[in-house]
This record gives structure tokens, sequence and C-alpha cells, in this order.
């Protein structure tokens, strides 16, 4: 089978008006990331419990109802709803029970109710369930006070949690604890899901040492390969750690044709800066088709984005800074959903926190500011976020200290002291 050719780097600057490789708005570099990105197809069967943040590679029509019958939501009395007196106390004969599992199997007449247990099967023709402690018990008779319950009260209808037939859940979905609960309660034992997409990454810089090397003069140990493998982690991708590539032009064209021939992705840091004066981006820039950008946002600026013809198909490079922050935001703000993409899943956008600014903030229109932020409650009830003071992009400690990312806009002037701004917060629940 021929696949469609994709689409030339150039011709998707063609659709972005005003596309300027020199100034790029995140928007319009994101926008131009999501278009140059293939989606996987190959999908692979797994064992529920295994598919936990994996991405659902087929929709998922529910097989059966649930629950499968009516039942009741309570322990209490079920019995026909149309004989409750709307102004007296109803008197009613207790003729049997039924438990979760255990059916009542007779027939309750008018008149008549029967022992119920949450989860046990509405008995036929009964339609509500008054709660034990609602009514008084007088011998086997119960005695259900006026406007404690109405029709249909505290039954659980068939079908009410999935119907059959009903969409349960999209393709594209990274499965979440509940999705996997209700995959088990349709009884489903395998998922579909896209193969995990496959991402190789390595750091350049004559600098830069391995942890367990000796930190020779002017020597920093490269930490971005370790921040760069737990947001991958995070992810949920294979990874392929390529350790340091130093700058010989033989060493880092052999490491991204290594990294293109086994990766779906490849990401680099360091190296894409304007002064560069390694051979990376010379590098970059014969692998095929490679465009260098500098992007309207700080940290972050000099990137590279292109396509590296290998035998499987093209692997897609993203060439970030090098400096250790300008990593993580340029991973956060462009790498991550391009990645989600890639891998089949809908990347669903990330939610803003809106919070009053705990001090005034410089900001200068024309560029997206992405500041390290520390948000706690305020006094008034809402949160409050303060920066983590130096936001040099090389101090990767500001990145540990804070819990969010304040996102200050494109066209976002300063901020005073108390205006609210958006965080992104680090922490989710599921
Ligand atoms: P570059 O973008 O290559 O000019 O690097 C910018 C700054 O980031 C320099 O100070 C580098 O030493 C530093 N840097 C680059 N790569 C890494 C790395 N893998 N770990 C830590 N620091 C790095
Ligand atoms: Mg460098």
């Amino acid at each position: 089978m021929t696949r469609p050719l994709p689409p030339s780097l150039a011709s998707i600057a063609s659709c972005i008006s005003g596309y300027d490789p020199a100034a790029l708005p995140v928007e319009q570099a994101r926008a131009f990331i999501d278009q140059l990105v293939p989606r996987l197809r190959a999908t692979e069967m797994l064992p529920l419990r295994s598919a936990l943040g994996r991405v659902l590679a087929r929709d998922i029509i529910s097989s059966l109802n649930v629950p499968a019958h009516d039942n009741s939501a309570m322990d209490g009395y079920a019995f026909a709803g149309a004989q409750l007196l709307p102004d007296a106390d109803t008197i009613l004969q207790v003729v049997g029970s039924g438990m979760a599992g255990e059916p009542y199997a007779g027939q309750a007449a008018s008149g008549q109710c029967v022992r119920i247990m949450t989860g046990a099967v509405m008995p036929p023709g009964l339609d509500t369930v008054v709660p034990q402690e609602f009514v008084r018990q007088e011998g086997d008779r119960i005695v259900v006070p006026a406007g404690v319950v109405q029709t249909g009260d505290n039954r659980r209808l068939a079908g009410e949690d999935l119907a059959k037939g009903e969409a349960a859940l999209a393709a594209g979905r990274v499965l979440r604890p509940a999705d996997i609960g209700m995959l088990a309660s349709l009884g489903q034992a395998e998922v579909p899901v896209v193969r995990r997409l496959r991402v190789a990454f390595f750091s350049t810089g004559n600098e830069l040492r391995s942890i367990g090397e000796p930190l020779d003069e002017g020597c920093v140990y490269d930490s971005n390969r370790y921040t760069l493998h737990g947001m991958l982690q995070r992810l949920g991708v294979d990874l392929i750690d390529m350790g340091v590539v130093r700058d010989d032009p033989q060493a880092l064209a052999d490491a991204f044709s290594a990294a293109a021939a086994n990766a779906d992705a490849v990401i680099t840091s360091g190296g894409v800066s304007v002064g560069e004066a390694d051979h990376t981006k010379t590098v970059m820039a014969q692998l095929g088709d490679v465009l260098f950008w500098r992007i309207a946002m700080r940290p972050g600026r000099p990137m590279a984005i292109g396509r590296i013809q290998a035998e499987h198909g093209d692997a897609i490079l993203f060439g970030l800074p090098g400096n250790p922050v300008a990593v993580m935001v340029t991973f956060y703000a462009l790498v991550r959903d391009a990645l989600l993409t890639m891998g089949g899943a809908t990347p669903q956008p990330l939610p803003l926190l809106r919070c009053a600014a705990a001090h005034p903030i410089r900001k200068k229109p024309g560029r997206t500011e992405y500041q390290r932020a520390i948000v706690s409650p305020a006094a008034d009830g809402g949160w409050q976020a303060a920066t983590t003071g130096s936001q040099g992009s090389g101090i990767l400690r500001s990145m540990s200290q804070a819990n969010g990312l304040m996102v200050l806009h494109h066209d976002q002037g300063n901020v005073a002291a108390g205006e609210l701004v958006d965080v992104l917060p680090f922490e989710g629940l599921l």
C-alpha cells in the first residue's frame, strides 16, 4: 500500500498567515507542528489492567446494559409507587426479601412490599424503594409516612450507567482508572490500544559530562536527558536514551540516523541557538526537511523542527534549546501535545487555574512567557500565584520549587499585584 506523501514543511508554512520563522508566536508553532506530525495507526490488544495510560485505538460500544436490571439504590422496602397516599401513612405488608445477587422470586401484590438491599434486582411490577430509616416497622407491616418518597425514588434503571449500543469510550482516549473500571463493567477482557510511540533522545554539547564521568574544568553534568526522561516517561512513550553525543559531524550524523531508524520521534537538546559554534545545526540542516525557529516565547526561543527520513517512514525531529528550563518549557508548550497526537491520542487542553498575582510582574507584549509559579490558597478563598524569583532559563531549581507555570499570554503586558493570571498546575488527580 502506498502512503500519501506527507506535506512538506514549506507547504505547511505557506498555510500560516504572516509566518515568520524568526518570531513565531507559540500558537502558530503549535498549529504548524500539529499539521506536521503523522499519527500512529498500529494497534495491539492488551489485557484490561495493562491498558491503563494507553491510547484507546477504537471506539468502544457498550455490548450490555449496565446495570443489566432495574435495582435498588438503598437498603429499604420496594413496592409499587401508585399506592402511595399523598396525605396519610401508607401501610404495606412485607412478603419477602431480595438481596444483591439473590432476587425475590415471588410476586408482590397491591398492599404488599419486599424487603430489599442495595443492588438487589427490583421485583417485577415494583418501581419504588423507601429507605429503611424512613419507615416504622409494626410486626410484618411497615408504615411509610406521607411525603418521604415519590414513585420511582431510589430505583436505578437498567442501562442508566451504560446503555447497550451506546458509545462508551471514544478512540484516542488515554485510558484512566475509571475507564478501566467501565470496560470491566462491560466484561471486556482485552482492549485495543495504539502501540507505544518510540522516542529517541540525546544531548549535544562538548561541555556536557554524563553522570559517573569526572567533571572537567568548565563542564556541567548533562541534566536535560534526565528531565526529558522523566517527562517522556510520564507520557507513557517507549524511551531510547542515546546519551551525550559529542560535537563532531560524523558522531552527530550517526546519532541522528540511528535515532531516526529506531524511533518515531527524535528529541535533542542544545546546539540550536543563533550563535552556536558547534556542528549540531549544520548536521540537522543536512538531515532533510528541517527548519530553525525563533519562537516568541520565554524561556525557549530557539528550536529546530523537521522530518528525518528513515526506512520505516519519517521520524519527526524536535531540536530543543540547551538551557535546562527552556527544555522543560518548550517540551510542555510545543512537544507534549505533538507526541500525544503522534501516539494516536486526542490531546485535551490542559486546564488553567486563574490566580491572583501575589506581586507585580514585568511582561513585554509580543511573546508568551512561562514563569515558574508557586500557587497557594488565597485569603479570599481563591488562589494566588507568586513567581519563584530569578527566572533565568538555566535555573532548573526554579522548576523544582514551582508547582505550576504562570502563562503570560502573547499580547499580555505588565501584571499588577492582585490581577488574575493563568497558571498551568503541575499536579493532576488521575
Ligand atoms: P546551547 O543551547 O547548546 O547553547 O546551551 C545553552 C546552555 O544550556 C549552555 O549553558 C549549556 O551548557 C546548557 N546545556 C546544554 N545542554 C545541557 C544539558 N544536556 N544539561 C545541562 N545543561 C545543558
Ligand atoms: Mg551547546
